[in-house]
């Protein structure tokens, strides 16, 4: 008898090398037994995309985007064919396909392709045949039959986007950790599981540091309402969903404390203080692809004022040689850079409904001795940016303060 149909989607860890490909294809294979209909999504072994990368810079760091989405999308077609042969060694049918060859249909924009449309006749047909379904995350393929990749971590939405487009009972994401944590345990040990977390939630840890899902793919889940269950692929425990609401004490307010070290904080001094003078600094950045996060100005008493950003360090150098340039054209003062940065964030949905959470985040910091150069805040979260070394004693001081802890 059908039970009905999971996805499952296991990371690069979790099938890093021969054992724990057997070990997916065991667990796999013991989902069929109990009469499921499995797609089985799975991502590169282990490292083997940031290698291919490196390969790729040894030859030309300058690769055309084209190029890279035909060599990166080779480490999962590797991992979908060693598992459809361990699940055949255990005896059971299952059969293995790369993004196009199951019709994943994206846009142009190499590295970065969106999903535009799923033809799923050719999964149905083999779940049909009572086979297990192996897709290669990360990829699909232009209508010109380019093929394409969907952005680092992108297995997680090739599994969202199947589960929805099959109308999938589960989507389960497996990965090295038992779920989502309060905050990172190795940075605190008393950190917890959570059981439910929102989409909302989800996406601004996943944007503010944790590295748990590909925020892409939280934001389809949350588009199409797709629950998901994020466990580890080495333990049967169960892990957190993540949904659209929580049921929840009153009293909980924060959810999760992330910390992100991977910025580099850029401010241009005596910026004239006049209509379109942040514009041009911020489109010439935009205009070269750098993505800039957190802005920061002050009203001015002088006519000139001070503006500081953040960016990611990767795109560093490249950012503050556009910021130079712009900062001379606009006639303001010195750039100065301070890669020795991190932000540390509050998140949960809880604070829309209370107040004072804001200033219990920051007498926490004070308290710490620690100085806040930076503020930002949405809806569910409050970040600062504070000197790197202070970074993981605020994320200790504020996961105690906020009650996060093993009670
Ligand atoms: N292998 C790809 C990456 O490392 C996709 C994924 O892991 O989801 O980004
Ligand atoms: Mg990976």
């Amino acid at each position: 008898m059908r039970k009905g149909l999971v996805v499952q989607k296991f990371g690069g860890s979790s099938v890093a090398n021969v054992e724990r490909i057997q070990n997916v294809a065991r667990r796999v294979v013991s989902y069929r037994n109990k009469g499921y209909d499995l797609v089985v999504v799975v991502s590169a072994l282990g490292d083997t995309t940031d290698e291919l990368i490196e390969l790729a810079d040894k030859i030309n760091t300058g690769a055309s985007e084209r190029e890279m989405d035909m060599l990166l999308s080779t480490g999962e077609q590797i991992s979908v064919a060693l598992l459809a042969m361990a699940i055949h060694k255990l005896g059971r049918e299952a059969i293995s396909f790369t993004g196009a060859q199951v019709g994943i249909i994206t846009d142009t924009s190499h590295t970065r392709a969106r999903i535009i449309k799923i033809n799923t006749d050719k999964i149905k047909e083999e779940l049909a045949k009572g086979k297990i379904v192996i897709v290669a995350g990360f990829q699909g393929v232009t209508l010109n039959q380019d093929i394409t990749t969907l952005g680092r971590g992108g297995s997680d939405l090739t599994a969202v986007a199947l589960a929805k487009e099959l109308k999938a009972d589960e989507c389960e994401i497996y990965t090295d950790v038992e779920g989502v944590y309060t905050t990172d345990p190795r940075i605190e040990p008393r950190a917890r599981k959570i059981k439910e977390v929102t989409y909302d939630e989800m996406l601004e840890m996943a944007s503010l540091g944790a590295q748990v899902m590909q925020a892409r793919s939280i934001e389809v889940a949350k588009k199409f309402d797709v629950p998901i269950h994020v466990r580890s692929s080495f333990s049967d425990k169960t892990g957190t969903m993540i949904i659209k609401e929580v049921k929840r004490m009153e009293d909980v307010v924060v959810s999760g404390v992330t910390l992100n070290k991977n910025e580099a904080k850029i401010t241009v001094c005596d910026v004239p203080d006049r209509p379109g003078a942040a514009a041009k600094i911020f489109k010439e950045l935009s205009g070269s692809g750098i993505n800039v996060d957190m802005i920061v100005q002050n009203v001015s008493h002088t006519r000139k004022t001070d503006i500081s950003f953040t960016v990611p360090k990767a795109q560093f150098q490249k950012a503050i040689k556009i910021t130079r340039k712009a900062a001379r054209n606009i006639s303001a003062g010195e750039v100065i850079e301070d890669q020795d940065i991190g932000r540390v964030s509050i998140v949960g949905v809880g604070m829309k409904t209370h107040s004072g959470v804001a200033a219990k985040m920051f007498e926490v910091l004070a308290l710490n001795k620690i100085n806040i150069e930076m503020i930002s805040t949405s809806d569910i979260s409050i970040s600062c940016i504070i000197k790197k070394k202070f970074t993981e004693d605020a994320v200790r001081a504020l996961h105690e303060k906020f009650g996060l802890g093993k009670k």
